[in-house]
């Protein structure tokens, strides 16, 4: 049986915080808030992962009222997500993300992206897709006040 899942996230840009996406640090005037690293790619994905499983979300499993996830790295909750739904007989066939950013733009970044968090989740970089866009723009993306993510996971049962 193959269940598939969809995860989105959005993070705030602000100054004075590493850009993190998809476990790499990305030089740029301004990083994403949040209480963990606020890898937003590593948090849609994970959020995927979980709601193919039905299994809830990143919230529940990692709150940010927790202190243990007080900048946490993402890819770890990434892997705790994959340990997760393993133990529920499931295992992640494939992955694809979309990163929507206006700047700066992700393109030299992605196969690092890809090859992190393929290791992440036990499979190949060819099993996992990593596209960005930026949002011609438009709307709070576009005015370069944060980022969003989205992702879609496949499970198969093990
Ligand atoms: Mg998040």
């Amino acid at each position: 049986m193959t269940r598939t899942g969809i995860g989105y996230d959005s993070h705030r840009l602000v100054t004075g915080r590493p850009l993190i996406l998809g476990g790499q640090t990305i030089p740029h005037s301004h990083g994403l808030a949040g209480h963990s690293d606020a890898d937003a790619v590593a948090h849609a994905l994970t959020d995927a992962i979980l709601g193919a499983a039905a299994a809830g979300d990143i919230g529940t499993h990692f709150p940010d009222t927790d202190p243990r996830w007080q900048g946490a790295d993402s890819i770890a909750l990434l892997r705790a997500a994959c340990d997760l739904v393993a133990g529920q007989g499931y295992r992640v066939v494939q992955a694809d993300v979309t990163v929507i950013l206006e700047r700066p733009r992700l393109g030299p970044h992605i196969p690092a992206m890809r090859a992190t968090l393929a290791a992440a989740l036990g499979l190949t970089a060819a099993e996992v897709s990593v596209k960005a866009k930026t949002n011609e723009g438009m709307g709070f993306v576009g005015r370069g006040e944060g980022v969003a993510t989205m992702a879609v996971a496949t499970l198969e049962v093990r």
